[in-house]
């Protein structure tokens, strides 16, 4: 039986039903940018990043159901432009070093910032400043870089079956919160090989001791653009 298509930039992709636009396109090896969006977790739909034309209307691509006949614009100079700017108010709304950033060559924020082209901040720095919570005898949390995706707070409730993250305040007060009555990482019941402490996409979550285990340079966006690298291996 011929599997139901829709069209991703006028390339015919095959769906099955249930499927959203990004997880048939990602199935399929077509990358769609997104920072957000996990395999396996539901979508968030907060970063835009995976922002898509749906015929004249832009949907983002992990919450709009795959159908029949939908025809969806990948690029144009719109959406291109609109992917640069989301990308670059998260690198000035944080602190995001790069070249001193132990997490260069695996941050996905880097690697989807490369792809779309960007060289430059474009808008001026908040440089805000965020305590580090170094607690934790294994992890730490850089809390300058994060960018709110709350992927840490969905694999620890769906995934861990703890509740060690929370997103806090509304705007430009957002921040992530540590669940614990101290409010600091060591009080709470995380593990280091919970997922919640491996899926961060930026260098907030780290572990201590193991920032320079793969050197800069051999990392998996030192070696792949993130277009082609396999989804599974990130962050
Ligand atoms: S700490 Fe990392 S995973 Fe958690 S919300 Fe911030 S950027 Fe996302």
């Amino acid at each position: 039986m011929n599997r139901p298509h829709f069209l991703l930039g006028g390339d015919e992709l095959p769906f099955t039903p249930g499927e959203t636009v990004l997880e048939a396109a990602t199935r399929a090896g077509r990358y769609i940018p997104h920072l957000c969006w996990h395999e396996g977790f539901a979508p968030h739909g907060s970063c835009r990043v995976c922002t898509v034309k749906v015929g004249t209307r832009t949907m983002a691509a992990c919450t709009t159901a795959a159908s029949e006949g939908l025809e969806v614009t990948l690029h144009d100079e719109a959406l291109d432009a609109q992917r640069r700017s989301l990308l670059q108010m998260l690198f000035v709304e944080g602190n995001h070093f790069c070249p001193s950033c132990e997490q260069s060559g695996r941050c996905k924020l880097q690697a989807t910032a490369y792809a779309a082209g960007i060289e430059g901040p474009h808008f001026e720095e908040f440089y805000p400043d965020r305590p580090i919570d170094a607690s934790h005898a294994d992890l730490l949390l850089e809390f300058n870089r994060c960018i709110l995706c709350g992927l840490c707070v969905r694999a620890s409730e769906q995934y861990d079956g703890k509740a060690v993250f929370a997103l806090g305040g509304h705007g430009i007060a957002s921040h992530l919160v540590v669940n614990s009555a101290s409010g600091r990482l060591v009080d709470s019941d995380i593990h280091p090989d919970d997922l919640a402490a491996n899926i961060c996409p930026v260098g907030v979550i780290l572990k201590k001791r193991r920032g320079f285990d793969v050197p800069i340079g051999q990392r998996l966006y030192d070696r792949l653009p993130i277009s082609s690298a396999p989804e599974d291996e990130a962050p």
